[in-house]
């Protein structure tokens, strides 16, 4: 039977860097076309190793993937076809900033295959948008939405964050009510997290302006009640959707099912091993098929080290963890091996029991990290 593979192409570049931000990206446009060009070689370099794989979800993130014109997508896309079986139903997701799109790139996007795109808003308020260093505003945004839906994007997702620089619970409400009148299908909902080489992990003041631990989870809790309150569901500790509408390719994470990456900083589970390539444009684009130039990290971890990785990235799921595939794909009895490590955490209903295994509890989400520290085995 043909395996499903997901596949994710990174575009690092960016107008500017976002205060905030740690993803790899650059803001040097001159070589966008070679880019493109080391990417196509790069995937027609897999073709020996696509046999026996049908590609179900492609995502091309970023960076902003919208700074590259629809004919370069278009190529992207003709040689993920050409290289790889690639179902007729693929979900090709691609994520756009506002400020980046208009009517034409859209159409063109929309005609090269993509058929979902993130659009990232953050934050609907100007003064946050400006501090976060976004390049559009909520108006940009709306005008950038509205456009994809005339041009006939019915797949869309909007990432929003909290715990913002001086954010207050009213503030974020009125981002949560603007973002769910605006009838998005998927919604991404993150925290914000001081990365210690950004701007705002550099400057000493801003850490004391971040909501505090109490205000972060009334934040997220009134949150995730006003977006399931408006039809979306939380199939993730950070993403909702309407029914039906849950990212597959980024389920293929959740479920550890394989996946390949292509580009600069990109992450691969292929053939039971994990890898990633340097994050260095300019080495990507002068060694494109020599993988072993490009290598960050390369592990071929044991099935003990996966069957961890599984339960760690499977408690992310609001459905939690099947014991029944555990043991299908890993020969082991997950309740053996984990009943008496969660029993604290059961009796506190920090983790519920379910039909088909275990799940957190909304508030098990808010301290997943130090769930998962306690229980795993590394
Ligand atoms: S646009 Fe996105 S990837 Fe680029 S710097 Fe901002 S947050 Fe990071």
């Amino acid at each position: 039977m043909e395996k499903r593979l997901g596949i994710y192409i990174h575009v690092p570049f960016c107008i500017r860097k976002c205060a905030y931000c740690d993803f790899y990206s650059i803001t040097d446009f001159s070589i966008l076309t070679a880019y493109t060009d080391a990417l196509i070689a790069q995937i027609r370099a897999f073709r020996p190793l696509a046999r026996g794989y049908l590609v179900d979800s492609i995502f091309i993130g970023g960076g902003t993937p919208s700074v590259l014109p629809a004919r370069q997508i278009g190529r992207i896309l003709s040689a993920l076809r050409a290289t790889f079986r690639v179902s007729p139903s693929v979900e090709i997701t691609m994520e756009a900033n506002p400020g980046t799109l208009d009517a034409e790139n859209l159409a063109g996007y929309r005609e090269a295959g993509v058929n979902r795109l993130s659009l990232g808003l953050q934050s609907a308020d100007d003064g946050e948008l400006a501090r976060l260093s976004r390049i559009h505003t909520r108006r940009t945004f709306e005008e950038s939405f509205l456009l994809a839906r005339l041009e006939g994007f019915r797949n869309i997702n909007i990432d929003l964050m909290y715990a913002l620089p001086g954010q207050t619970e009213q503030r974020l409400a009125d981002t949560l009510s603007y973002a769910v009148a605006l009838g998005p299908e998927h919604i991404s909902f993150y925290g914000l997290k001081l990365e210690p080489e950004t701007p705002f992990g550099k400057d000493p003041t801003i850490a004391s302006q971040i909501p505090d631990e109490d205000e972060q989870y009334v934040m997220y809790l009134s949150s995730v009640h006003t977006m399931e309150s408006a039809g979306y569901t939380q199939y993730e500790i950070s993403n909702f959707a309407k029914d039906g509408m849950e990212c597959r390719h980024n389920l293929k994470y959740w479920h550890l099912d394989e996946y390949l990456g292509f580009g600069p900083a990109a992450y691969s589970f292929f053939d039971g091993k994990m890898f990633s390539y340097a994050r260095d444009v300019e080495r990507f684009i002068m060694n494109a098929t020599d993988l072993r130039l490009l290598f960050d990290e390369y592990t071929v971890p044991s099935e003990k080290e996966l069957a961890a990785e599984y339960v760690m990235v499977g408690f992310r799921l609001r459905r939690g963890i099947d014991v029944a595939d555990y043991a299908a794909r890993f020969g082991d009895d997950f309740d053996a091996r984990y009943a008496k490590k969660m029993k604290p955490f059961i009796d506190r209903r920090y983790i519920v029991k379910t039909p088909e295994g275990y799940r957190l509890s909304l508030q098990g989400m808010l301290v997943s990290n130090y769930i998962l520290s306690e229980i795993l085995e590394f």
